[in-house]
């Protein structure tokens, strides 16, 4: 709930629809886990040097966010939750917590190599990739090049 707070706070990323944003993302990483996907990334994670694996972990990330956008798409096909601006909510939060935003507030620099979740172009576009297709075969950030 802090986080929430820090969203909305710090980050200007309010609203309830920034929030189910972010709780996808993290429901994402438990689908990840269930496919095996988590597994083999821990695996890399000894095998590699941080910066070398780091390139590995934004690609997990932005699959979360990817999954997280899938969650959307199909809720919104179900039950129609969601209220005009929501889209954006996400979008605005996905943009918030990019890593070059966050590195460049944090330190007023932006070292890419050591971002572990994507930049906020990225991020956006990824779960919008979920949103706007819904399709999981759509969602292979491993191999999406340029990612
Ligand atoms: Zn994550």
């Amino acid at each position: 709930m802090s986080f929430f707070d820090e969203m909305e706070q710090r980050l200007n990323a309010p609203g309830d629809f920034a929030q189910a944003y972010v709780i996808a993302h993290e429901v994402g990483h438990h689908i990840q886990k269930l496919m095996g996907i988590t597994d083999q990334v821990d695996r890399l994670r000894r095998q590699l040097p941080t910066e070398e694996f780091n390139k590995y972990s934004v690609r997990l990330e932005l699959q979360a966010d990817f999954l997280a956008g899938v969650w959307a798409h199909h809720s919104q096909q179900m039950t129609r939750m969601m209220e005009s601006g929501d889209l954006e909510e996400a979008l605005n939060a996905a943009n918030a917590i990019g890593d070059d935003r966050l590195q460049k507030q944090q330190t007023g620099r932006v070292v890419p190599d050591s971002f572990t979740h994507g930049t906020s172009e990225q991020r956006m576009r990824w779960f919008r990739k979920g949103f706007d297709t819904g399709d999981l075969q759509q969602g292979d950030t491993f191999n999406a090049n340029p990612l």
